[in-house]
């Protein structure tokens, strides 16, 4: 039998799984990063130590055939190294060598190394990973002109087109957190001023909701205080859906998706932001193309970008990229 290990790396913590064929999840645990523990060593440490148990943790007939890593970062998919993860702090880190060095002899066979060329620890960008899986197994299934979003701490896109992950010159496209929507506003952790994340980053909704960071607070919990009929909370997704509506609009304009798919923290308010944020798209200037999109929650709850990791961990036995 085989299976992968995939992971999804946050800000603030890991989600790690095993996943059969066919994407059934056979195991999933969340796995906190200590306070101030978002280094890269720290990371790689625990990723690691991470895959070590649950690859030991495999019965004798169980074949690992590879691990799959979604980063929030703008990373290089073809070595896993990572350039910029501006919500950790991490500048031109080695995380697909790193991890590949310490897991070389946890892993049989092909699991680890592979042949030259395709090694078995797979990374990519988890909004890339968040819009492939959809793609295969989601709410896009069939659907061939995609904007999937993942709402984390950051903000980013995996973009679908013609049926095809939508990469760019160097493998980095989909940055849609880092538009610059309000070039007044915050100074975002990439340096500019006024990023998309800036405004609906889950940090950014939480705060402006009256919520410090790391006090436990999530997106869902706002959107029950706005039901609840807390001012500051309806306030909050006021202003979210107002910022939703530029930039969802801005990537309807360039993209003219079918789709587009709200995962991470941002599913657990489109229920309550789509009818304004859909009249603000529709309010004028160019809404042809805005004409037929839909704005739906991710099928995969908050697992897209895991369920991603681990379609590319398969798809790398099949020697196949999968083009992210
Ligand atoms: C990063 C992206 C990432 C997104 C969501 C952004 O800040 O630049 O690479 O996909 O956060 O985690
Ligand atoms: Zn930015």
């Amino acid at each position: 039998r085989y299976q992968v290990l995939a992971f999804d790396l946050g800000v603030d913590r890991i989600i790690a799984a095993r996943v059969g064929l066919g994407g059934a999840l056979l195991s999933r645990e969340v796995v906190p990063l200590p306070p101030g523990e978002r280094g890269f060593t720290a990371v790689v440490d625990l990723t690691a130590a991470t895959a070590r148990r649950l690859a030991e943790a495999l019965g004798p007939l169980t074949h690992c055939a590879g691990i799959g890593v979604a980063v929030p970062a703008v990373v290089r998919s073809a070595d896993g190294f990572v350039r910029f993860a501006p919500n950790l702090g991490w500048e031109q880190q080695p995380l697909g060598a790193a991890l590949r060095a310490a897991l070389v002899d946890a892993l049989p066979d092909r699991a680890i190394g592979g042949p030259v060329g395709s090694p078995a620890v797979q990374v990519a960008n988890d909004a890339d990973l968040g819009a492939l899986a959809e793609h295969a197994r989601g709410v896009a299934r069939g659907h061939d002109d995609i904007v999937y979003l993942s709402g984390q701490v950051g903000l980013g896109a995996g973009i679908i087109c013609n049926g095809r992950p939508l990469r760019g010159h160097g493998g980095y496209a989909g940055e849609a957190g880092h538009m610059i929507v309000n070039p007044t506003g915050q100074r975002c952790r990439c340096g500019a001023r006024g990023c998309w994340e800036t405004e609906i980053g889950t940090d950014a909704i939480l705060r402006a909701a009256g919520h410090e960071p790391g006090d436990g607070g999530s997106v869902r919990a706002v959107v029950a205080e706005a039901s609840a009929g807390d001012a500051r909370a309806r306030l909050a997704l006021y202003e979210v859906s107002r910022w939703l509506a530029v930039g969802v609009g801005n990537l309807v304009n360039l993209f003219n998706p079918e789709l587009v798919i709200f995962g991470g923290e941002l599913r657990d308010l489109l229920e309550v932001v789509e009818h304004d944020v859909v009249g603000r798209m529709g309010a004028g200037g160019l809404t042809v193309s805005r004409e037929h999109v839909a704005l739906v929650p991710s099928a995969l709850g908050g697992d897209s970008s895991l369920f991603g990791a681990a379609e590319l961990a398969f798809a790398h036995l099949l020697d196949d990229p999968l083009g992210v």
